[in-house]
């Protein structure tokens, strides 16, 4: 027996709606990739432009054939109606619009939206098949977001905001975060946060990136962990600030939520190796004793493609068994290698 047959010829699309970019891409139900598109995001011009933007996406996607569903992922509050919550990506009027009845009607097939942080989770759960129950992520870049698969299902709560681990506040009266508060994770491990670590510590140091520092070269965590691969102390300092209040940050979220798998995740991960090994021997210190046992903390497995994979296998996940989902994430993953 055949389990595909009946959808033979349909594919799955994945869309990843980001300040910056929307991109989308096709995925067969043979694991190939047969298209992809990505367009800027003109958020500047509001929604209606953003949704003609993705619209454009999604034509050129389906014009190589019909579509079964559409999963997309979004910064931000997604309603159980895919409808957008919130004023995240920095889109002029993105609350409200009706996401998913618009990217439906685009792809003519139903479309199934959520937080980007939330199915890059999915896609790192799937990707591991089987091997991890209960999956937290985190991803790190120019902020921190995150999730949760336990099973197969992705802990939402209201309108798919849990998981906005970026903003638990490691240390009281910290330094300010985007979000109003102080002392988030955020404010010390996200990239850019990284960066600016540097510069207000560089006066203390003589390295090279010290000196690179005080002349008013652009630093972000690729500049920190570059000097940090030469040894450099500032860069180690940063680090160790940073590992620090993210390893706090999970601790919290060992004791809340029992994953048997952590994983880092996010374009700070690039050449920041030590990070999960520094992660994995102090956050242990932040949660009772019997959380950590077993755990794993591992790099994420896939690319810059997470997102989009993400969104495309959990779209696919409501028309197929687990085994389908895993077998599909794992030749996904072998063409993605290619
Ligand atoms: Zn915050």
């Amino acid at each position: 027996m055949e389990p595909n047959t009946k959808r033979k010829g349909e594919a799955y699309l994945g869309l990843d709606i980001g300040g910056q970019s929307i991109r989308g891409f096709r995925l067969e139900g043979d694991g190939s990739i047969s298209a992809r598109s990505a367009k800027v995001t003109p958020a500047a011009l509001g929604a209606e432009a953003v949704l003609g933007a993705i619209a454009s996406v999604v034509a050129e996607l389906r014009a190589v054939g019909p579509v079964a569903v559409v999963g997309v992922g979004t910064p931000g509050g997604v309603d159980p109606e895919g409808r957008i919550v919130g004023e995240a990506a920095n889109i002029v009027g993105w609350r409200g619009v009706e996401l998913a009845a618009a990217v439906s009607r685009a792809a003519d097939a139903p479309a199934r939206i959520r937080n980007d942080g939330n199915l890059a989770a999915y896609a790192e759960w799937a990707a591991r098949g089987g091997a991890s129950k209960a999956l937290l992520f985190v991803g790190l870049g120019t902020g921190i977001g995150g999730g949760f698969v336990d099973g197969g299902r992705i802990l939402s709560g209201v309108d798919d905001k849990a998981l906005e681990i970026g903003h638990i506040i490691v240390h009281p009266n910290g330094r300010p975060c985007a979000c109003g508060r102080s002392g988030c994770v955020e404010a010390y491990a996200a990239g850019p946060s990284m960066g600016r670590l540097a510069v207000e510590l560089a006066p203390r140091y003589d390295t090279a990136l010290s000196r690179d520092a005080r002349s008013g070269a652009s630093i972000n965590a690729r500049e920190v962990y570059a000097a940090f691969a030469r040894g450099d102390e500032l860069a180690k300092e940063v680090h160790a600030i940073a590992a620090e209040a993210l390893s706090r940050a999970i601790g919290i979220a060992l004791a809340i939520l029992a994953p048997d798998t952590v994983v880092l995740g996010g374009g700070v991960l690039v050449g920041a190796k030590s990070l999960v090994s520094d992660v994995a021997a102090l956050a242990p210190r932040y949660v009772y004793e019997a959380a950590s046992e077993g755990l794993r903390f591992e790099g994420a497995l896939l690319g810059p493609d997470a997102g989009l994979l993400g969104s495309a296998l959990y779209g696919a996940s409501a028309a197929l068994s687990l085994e389908e989902l895993f077998a599909l994430s794992s030749r996904v993953r072998a063409n993605l290698a290619d």
